[in-house]
């Protein structure tokens, strides 16, 4: 391979990965403003709440049943972003000490931290807000 081939390759590299982090700070910032809509929902429920009891009146999930639905769908939104994220590099971070791992790591070869397995083909997690509901019933 000639001088400029080598550079050739690796000006290739160095811009996929610029291309790689753009996509990946693309649905970062996605995500961000994802979690915002969810903040703002959690608020219009939160308003809505009070103000059926402020008024005495018995108040059911089907009232927000239109924000929720949106919420269930923005987190799975986001879930799948953060997959497609993890799927971009071919590293990912221990969420323990914060090093890079290679992306087929299961535990940490730094601190030996477990990483979550993510699997596209798993169901969706339940949204947290049901998983609460669940627990307060019982
Ligand atoms: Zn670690």
């Amino acid at each position: 391979m000639s001088f400029i081939d080598k550079l050739k390759s690796g000006m290739t590299e160095a811009g996929n990965k610029a291309k790689i982090l753009v996509e990946q700070n693309k649905l970062k910032l996605a995500n961000v403003s994802k979690q915002t809509q969810i903040e703002k929902l959690y608020k219009e429920i939160g308003a809505k709440v009070t103000k059926r009891h402020l008024a005495g009146e018995q108040f059911s999930t089907d009232d927000c049943k239109q924000e929720l639905e949106a919420i269930s769908i923005l987190l799975l939104e986001i879930e799948q972003n953060e997959i497609e994220i993890a799927q971009l590099s071919d590293e990912k971070v221990c969420k323990q000490c914060g090093k890079d791992n290679t992306i087929v790591a299961k535990v940490c070869i730094h601190c030996n931290a477990p990483f979550d397995i993510i699997d596209a083909n798993a169901p969706p997690h339940t949204p947290v807000y049901l998983e609460e509901n669940t627990k307060e019933e019982k």
